[in-house]
């Protein structure tokens, strides 16, 4: 009966409330799959006085609503700038605390940037964040796994406007959307200290151009209650 502790491994391993599962890393949703002619805007590395204000202007003038992805050191410095955001029904996402690239840093490390972002943003009256945008982009095994563990769904994006190079005009950014939109994609902004005045021009303008060829806006949480199949 050598094998039977292989046979009672194998069940437990196949048993669904087994815990002990080691947690897949989290996969980077940068669109989400639908046939539907919906995109979601989404805003990095606010909340700032000067631009975060004009974007949420532009979005209620249009009835569009949005996601942030917050940096918490932003947020502590302009809580009420963040409140704007809640009260205007805007989708909250994390952008860490300190805007850590997680790469090449340990378990802990990754965790605590992760949970302080989410202790200070639930400290301010942000629901529990679900949606993770890696700063830069940039992620290893270790901080998609922890992400994972921690309950996050890691948000990447399809369109990417490179407004924060701050050497675009408001019409090259909106060309560049208008290039590469599609069903079900995610379009990246910045409201941050490198977003400037073409990034506010350029939302004003892209809503009404996206509306007329039949798009609509959601927020990335909505968009992916799209996804028939979970997110890929
Ligand atoms: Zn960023």
């Amino acid at each position: 009966m050598r094998w039977l502790p292989l046979i009672v491994a194998s069940i437990f391993s196949w048993w669904p409330g087994h815990h002990s599962v080691v947690t897949r890393p989290a996969p980077v949703i940068k669109s989400v799959l639908t046939t539907k002619k919906v995109v979601a805007l989404t805003f990095d590395d606010g909340p700032t006085r000067t631009w975060t204000p004009k974007v949420l202007q532009v979005l209620k003038d249009n009835h569009v609503k949005a996601t942030f992805f917050v940096i918490g050191q932003h947020a502590t410095q302009r809580p009420e700038v963040l409140k704007q955001e809640i009260d205007s029904h805007m989708e909250i996402g994390s952008h860490g605390f300190q805007h850590l690239t997680l790469r090449n840093q340990s378990a802990d490390a990754v965790k605590q940037e992760v949970q302080q972002n989410e202790a200070l943003l639930t400290s301010l009256g942000v629901k529990k964040p679900t949606l993770y945008r890696l700063p830069g982009g940039s992620s290893d095994s270790v901080a998609l796994k922890v992400l994972g563990q921690m309950g996050y769904k890691v948000i990447g994006w399809s369109v990417d406007t490179r407004d924060w190079r701050r050497r675009y005009t408001a019409d090259q950014l909106v060309e560049r959307v208008n290039k590469t939109v599609q069903p079900g994609a995610i379009i990246i902004f910045h409201d941050g200290p490198n977003s400037s005045q073409a990034t506010v021009d350029a939302v004003k303008k892209l809503i009404p151009e996206l509306k007329q060829e039949g798009y609509t806006f959601d927020t990335v949480g909505q968009m992916l209650k799209l996804e028939k199949f979970g997110p890929h």
